[in-house]
Parts: C-alpha cells; sequence; structure tokens
C-alpha cells in the first residue's frame, strides 16, 4: 500500500513555514510498510484544496490530510475532502454539544462559527482530539472499486502525533497486510556495471515485484534482490528465482550468493578444497594478504608470503632469477610466473600467487603505462599469467589488482 500527505495551510506556502508533520507521518507510515508516494502542500483555497484531494485519491491507498480543521473561514479540509469524494457534511449535534462543554470548563465563550468543526463527512468516525478543540475524521471508503483510507488530523503538531497515535495507527494495523521483506546480494567480480546490466536488465525487468539495484564497487559489483509479499517463502521464491537466472546469465562472475566477500569465498573454496596459499606481491603492497587475513580463520588456508617490491627482494624472497628481471624488466609476463612459482615453492603451499605491475602515477612508460599490471596464479597443475590494464589512480590500481589476482585464485578453485 502507499500514501500520499497533504499538508493545508497557505502559511507552508510562504517562506516562512515548514511543513514538518509529514516528516513525521512518513516515518510511522514506513514502520507500517506503507511507501510515501507523494507529498503535497497547499494552500487555504478550497479549489486547490478539493483538486488536491481529488488527486491522492486517484493515485494512492492511503490520504493523510495535515490542518486545516479549525474553526475560522480558511480551514477547508473538511468541506474540500466531501467535495472531492462527492459526499455530503453532516453536523452533528453531539459534538456541537462537546465544543460548548468544553468552553465552558475552560470559562470561554465559543463563536458560532466554531460549530463547523462539528462538520462530519458523510461515513467517516470521528477521532477526538485530546489536545485541542477540532476533532479529526476518519474514512475507510471506496472510490471507484478500489478500497481508500482517507484521514484528517489537526495541523499543531503535538495534536497530530497524539491523534495519530492513538486513533490512526491501531486502525492501520489492522488493515495494512503484515509484509514480509527478503533480501539476497549477488557479487561479481571483474565485470564492468554497464555490461552485467545489458545482460541482466532483459531478466529482472521480468520480475516486476523483486526490486534489483545495482551496487558497483571497483572490480566488484553487488546485486541487491529484495521482495515484499505477506508469507516470507513467497518472497524468498521469488528472489530466489531471479537470483538463479542471474546467476546462469553470468556465470562465474557471480562469486557470491549470498552476500560474501570475495576474500571470505577464497579462503572458503581453500579450505574445502585442502589448498593453501602464499602470495609474491610488488604493486599491491601487501594489499592481498590484507584482505584474506582480515578474514577470521585466514591462518587455516592462507600460510603468508612477501611483499617483493625491489628487485633484490624479488630474488632473495621469491626465488626469482635475477637474469629473468634483467631481460624481461620487473613487470612483466615472466616476472609475474616466477614469483607465483617461486613463492609458492618457498611457503611450501600448494598455491602461490604473483602481482606485479605499475600503479602509478609515476613511473609509466609508452610501453610500460600506468596501470599495467601482471598477475600469476600457480598450482601443482601449472601456471596462469594475465595482463590487465587498469584505469583509475594508485589506489583504483591496486586495489583491481588485488581483486584480479584473489579472482583468479578462485576461479582456479572452482
Ligand atoms: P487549529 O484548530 O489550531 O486552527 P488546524 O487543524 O486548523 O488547527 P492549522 O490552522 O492548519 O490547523 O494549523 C495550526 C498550526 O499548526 C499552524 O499555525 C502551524 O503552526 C501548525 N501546523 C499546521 N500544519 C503543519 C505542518 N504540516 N507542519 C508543521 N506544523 C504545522
Ligand atoms: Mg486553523
Amino acid at each position: 500500500m502507499n500514501a500520499e500527505i497533504i499538508a493545508v495551510g497557505s502559511e507552508m506556502l510562504t517562506p516562512y513555514r515548514q511543513d514538518t508533520n509529514s516528516l513525521y507521518l512518513t516515518g510511522k507510515l514506513n514502520e507500517l510498510g506503507v511507501a510515501v508516494a507523494f507529498k503535497t502542500i497547499v494552500g487555504d483555497k478550497r479549489k486547490h484544496l478539493t483538486g488536491a484531494v481529488r488527486t491522492a485519491l486517484g493515485r494512492v491507498d492511503i490520504v493523510v490530510l495535515s490542518g486545516g480543521l479549525g474553526p475560522t473561514e480558511d480551514d477547508l479540509t473538511r468541506e474540500a475532502t466531501a467535495e472531492a469524494l462527492g459526499v455530503r457534511l453532516r453536523r452533528d449535534p453531539d459534538i456541537i454539544a462537546h465544543l460548548y462543554t468544553r468552553a465552558a470548563a475552560r470559562r470561554m465563550t465559543i463563536p458560532r462559527n466554531n460549530e463547523k468543526q462539528a462538520d462530519v463527512i458523510e461515513g467517516a468516525t470521528m477521532l477526538p482530539n485530546p489536545l485541542g478543540s477540532a476533532p479529526g475524521q476518519w474514512l475507510d471508503t471506496v472510490v471507484g472499486k478500489h478500497r481508500k483510507l482517507a484521514m484528517l488530523l489537526p495541523g499543531p503538531p503535538h495534536e497530530l502525533k497524539g491523534m495519530f497515535e492513538a486513533e490512526c495507527l491501531p486502525r492501520l494495523r489492522d488493515i495494512v497486510p503484515k509484509r514480509q521483506i527478503v533480501t539476497r546480494v549477488l557479487k561479481a567480480a571483474m565485470i564492468g556495471e554497464s555490461l552485467a546490466d545489458a545482460r541482466i536488465a532483459p531478466i529482472y525487468t521480468e520480475y516486476k515485484d523483486v526490486e534489483t539495484t545495482i551496487l558497483a564497487h571497483l572490480g566488484d559489483i553487488e546485486l541487491r534482490l529484495s521482495c515484499s509479499k505477506p508469507i516470507a517463502e513467497l518472497a524468498q521464491t521469488r528472489v530466489d528465482d531471479l537470483a538463479g537466472k542471474i546467476e546462469e546469465e553470468l556465470e562465474d562472475f557471480i562469486y557470491s550468493s549470498q552476500g560474501e566477500s570475495l576474500e571470505q569465498i577464497v579462503l572458503y573454496f581453500l579450505e574445502m578444497r585442502g589448498a593453501t596459499l602464499a602470495v609474491a606481491e610488488s604493486c599491491t603492497g601487501g594489499l592481498v594478504a590484507e584482505r584474506l587475513t582480515s578474514v577470521s580463520g585466514s591462518s587455516r588456508s592462507f600460510v603468508g608470503g612477501a611483499v617483493v617490491y625491489s628487485n633484490r627482494l624479488k630474488t632473495e624472497l621469491a626465488g626469482v632469477d635475477a637474469q629473468l628481471i634483467a631481460t624481461h624488466g620487473a613487470v612483466s609476463r615472466e616476472v609475474a610466473i616466477a614469483l607465483a612459482e617461486g613463492i609458492r615453492e618457498r611457503c611450501g603451499a600448494t598455491m602461490g600467487l604473483g602481482v606485479t605491475g605499475i600503479a602509478g602515477p609515476a613511473g609509466g612508460t609508452e610501453e610500460k603505462p600506468v596501470g599495467l599490471v601482471y598477475i600469476a596464479v600457480s598450482d601443482a597443475d601449472g601456471t596462469d599469467v594475465v595482463e590487465k590494464r587498469f584505469s583509475g589512480d594508485r589506489a583504483a590500481v591496486r586495489f583491481y589488482a588485488s581483486q584480479q589476482g584473489l579472482d583468479m585464485v578462485r576461479r582456479r578453485l572452482m
């Protein structure tokens, strides 16, 4: 169900007064699972107000009106709502009596025009206002075959809150269907947002009852699937159906279907395969190790490695032949392979990962530009290496490189 809030009062169309009642009302409605689709502010003009109520009744399920219930000429909410609904107002003698009793108790005399506060819209239930004189009204009606709820509440914020809580909330709780919201997060690595969206948009647009949002980070996209239904199982089925189809389409780009991080998944696969990993990192400076060790329990599969920033340490710690570096350069396919193989052997791990590249912003050449990174993964079956040209600043290049490395380890283990 959705709602519109109509704040009535010309003062809110000046620079001096703001409509704050709708903020409170929006919070309360959202808690019930009702989305606020529109907010309208309208001055004390009967024609405008009638039009606003009519429009609201035509486009939402619940209309909440605030203000314009007082005794003065410009308090027109009752008249306008009745007109919009095409029903009559009836002056209620009991309410009139109550108004005079209330005034007498305060030793006040009230002018005749106060009696308009006793005008009841045909079909409405009066809502008592212990904090003020103007009673509210509750309407549960049918407009063109659709059930519509409308409530007329006083403008003063404390009166509105008191009445909404005491009178409207309990009624709404009985009527607004209880919804269960199920959310699932799929994650994919090293696929661009636009490419991913182009492939899956034809699928998720078919699932109108599942809200799909794509959040993109560096080398990582998060697909949030969310569905709200009266019964949790129904929502779960829809979300799972859609998740299954998206996984089929994006295949092995998807690394996680329950929101886990890439490093969690890599460690999970390593453990499942009884494998261990060692890393030799140059341009990432330990970022891969940092990401893996941020997961608790990582010591079961991640043995460690070395940050081999200088050529000397590439040789001393990862066993890369100095001649190989001299021939091909530190940032090369050959050195990445040697790093992965060397660190695997030196650390006695079943897998080795080697990363070497130019993170920038300085140090690039025409032949080896900033963003050029070689990443290699090695295990008993052999060694794979990829050449990547990442764009972005230093931090972005380093993160992409770590992401690519972790993703290659994951794919090796799949
Ligand atoms: P009253 O019997 O006091 O006249 P009413 O229902 O006619 O009540 P209004 O005259 O529209 O209400 O507003 C009374 C006062 O309540 C306004 O002067 C203003 O201070 C406050 N008020 C009205 N509407 C809002 C709103 N949407 N947000 C915040 N304050 C409001
Ligand atoms: Mg008023």
